[in-house]
């Protein structure tokens, strides 16, 4: 049966060519994710789906139990996880609640976000259409932001998560690594607090928080993090204790999916395969560990996000 996309397929004079090269590319995106383990197996899934499937139908308990579960796997497997987030936009409403999220779990004080949501509204289909793109540190695989210092400073650990010196990584060596980071997911922390000049400093902004295995305490003495570069760390310190990021848990729009890519039964290994995704600007080769899903634009014959990002 004919969809909207057939349509406008064929409206291109598209249809048939490019839904067969379409079909191909499904059929062996599927067979090599077959036989691929751990993040290579989306090195395979370029695996375009011939069509988008339909946002994920189960309520946000279930989803999180799910991924609980699949942690806990994870965590108990006696082998190192792989770990990756898979962001379905279809599904974000825009409400900030896991950037507030973010924040309660490791504040950043002002100006400073390890977790943002960013809007934009694109200019196709009849009527204006707006993406809500949730986004932190990417996790790369091959980081520019650790080629910017000397080695050690930033360390790529093998569960995937890049880690900072919170003690070396400072100054103008805190400020190279923002600069590299092409996404400005870095944010050099000043120290500051919301509350610093008001009559009374609240306690949830100078309360003990981790971060790469370390208590810290903002406040205007001795606060160790001052002048540091910070980013998403994708709640390792949570992770440690078997629990999902804040901002996954957080999530009002069941929007974000979190686990190990390396288990094949899953959420985020199931979920990714034979689907189109994004993984940002691909052509830097930085291999992403944040996972967009490709999603169908209203009027649009392109489903890609690569219409308004480089390749
Ligand atoms: S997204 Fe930016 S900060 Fe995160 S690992 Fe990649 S280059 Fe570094
Ligand atoms: S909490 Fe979920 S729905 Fe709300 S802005 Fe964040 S990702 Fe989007």
């Amino acid at each position: 049966m004919a969809n909207h996309r057939d349509e406008a397929e064929k409206k291109q004079g598209l249809a048939g060519p490019r839904r067969a090269f379409l079909q191909v590319l499904a059929g062996a995106g599927a067979g090599a994710a077959a036989a691929g383990v751990g993040l290579s197996v989306l090195e395979s899934q370029k695996a375009e789906a011939a069509e988008i499937p339909p946002p994920l139908a189960e309520s946000s308990g279930a989803v999180l139990i799910r991924m609980q579960q699949d942690l806990e796997r994870a965590l108990t497997s006696g082998r190192t996880p792989s770990w990756v987030m898979v962001v379905d936009t279809r599904k974000c409403v825009g409400c900030d609640a896991c950037t507030v999220a973010c924040k309660a779990e490791v504040p950043t004080g002002p100006g400073g976000f390890n977790r943002r949501v960013i809007q934009k509204e694109l200019p196709i289909g009849p009527r204006p259409y707006r993406v809500f793109k949730p986004v932190n540190c990417l996790q790369c695989d091959d980081p520019p932001c650790a080629k910017a210092v000397p080695a050690g400073m930033i360390r790529k650990r093998a569960d995937g998560i890049v880690e900072f010196d919170s003690v070396s990584l400072a100054g103008g060596y805190a400020l190279a690594a923002a600069k590299a980071c092409p996404w400005g997911l870095i944010h050099i922390d000043r120290g500051a607090t919301y509350t610093m000049n008001t009559p009374a400093p609240q306690p949830y902004e100078t309360r003990a928080f981790e971060e790469y295995g370390r208590t810290f305490r903002r406040g205007p003495q001795n606060y160790e993090l001052q002048d540091r570069a910070r980013k998403c760390t994708f709640c390792a310190h949570r992770l440690e204790r078997g629990e999902l990021p804040a901002c996954v848990t957080t999530c009002l729009g069941s929007a974000m999916y979190f686990g190990d890519i390396s288990d094949r039964s899953s959420l985020v290994y199931q979920i990714t395969q034979g689907r189109r995704i994004f993984r940002g600007h691909e052509n830097l080769g930085v291999k992403p560990r944040v996972i967009y899903f490709e999603e169908s634009m209203p009027g649009a014959v392109h489903v890609d996000c690569q219409a308004c990002h480089s390749r």
